[in-house]
């Protein structure tokens, strides 16, 4: 009885866990479709500016789960990613002629088509020089927008990498951080046995009976 009900709830969790998958994009299908992936999605250079602000001495001491300043401003490039998708889904919803590949300058010039046919209220601002957005794949169909630097939203980014079998390169970050913990630690042994060294000899002795 026990089994049975065991069974069926696992079915269960199999079954949503399908109708999820099959309501994702289709990586695959995008990647037959237009190439290779581009390495700023798989890899993109603001991981290398993370890793560093999480591997540097501070935070290893105190703990890396703060937000370091190179995440905030990804995560604000990835809502531009948003702002640009949607206005690009609403101009393809108006017009006969669709809009498949991005232009930045469309999104991110006062002049820009989507700016002055008001599928945006402002240009586009981007939170760091580097940033230039891009499109892989067709606008109106499984497209998907990335920038150079920080390259694409984390689900998307997950998906394409798993698709194209990119394995990233996230432990090695990961064991240079535990590497400056552990020469943190003997750093401070060392110091301590140092101070250990020199109180016994600065410190009077006691006379010997
Ligand atoms: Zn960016």
């Amino acid at each position: 009885m026990r089994f049975k009900t065991l069974f069926s709830v696992i079915s269960l969790f199999l079954l949503l866990a399908g109708a999820g998958m099959a309501y994702g994009p289709d990586y695959k299908e995008m990647i037959a479709k237009n190439g290779p992936v581009p390495d700023a999605i798989l890899e993109p250079p603001v991981d290398e500016a993370v890793a560093s602000e999480k591997s540097s001495l501070l935070s290893s001491i105190f703990g890396s789960r703060s937000i370091s300043r190179s995440e905030a401003r990804a995560k604000a490039c990835y809502a531009n990613q948003r702002v640009a998708l949607g206005a690009i889904e609403m101009y393809n919803m108006d017009n006969a002629t669709m809009y498949k590949s991005l232009v930045f300058s469309d999104l991110a010039d006062e002049r820009g088509m989507l700016v002055t046919a008001k599928y945006l209220k402002s240009p586009l601002r981007t939170p760091e020089p580097a940033c230039h957005l891009r499109s892989y794949g067709d606008l109106c169909d499984v497209g998907i927008i990335y920038c150079d630097y920080h390259g694409c939203l984390p689900d998307d980014q997950k998906g394409l990498r798993t698709a194209s079998g990119y394995t990233p390169k996230v432990r090695a970050a990961k064991a240079g951080n535990s590497n400056t913990m552990l020469a943190v630690f003997v750093i401070l042994g060392v110091l301590s046995v140092g101070v250990m060294i020199v109180l016994n000899n600065v410190l009077p002795k006691a006379p010997k009976s």
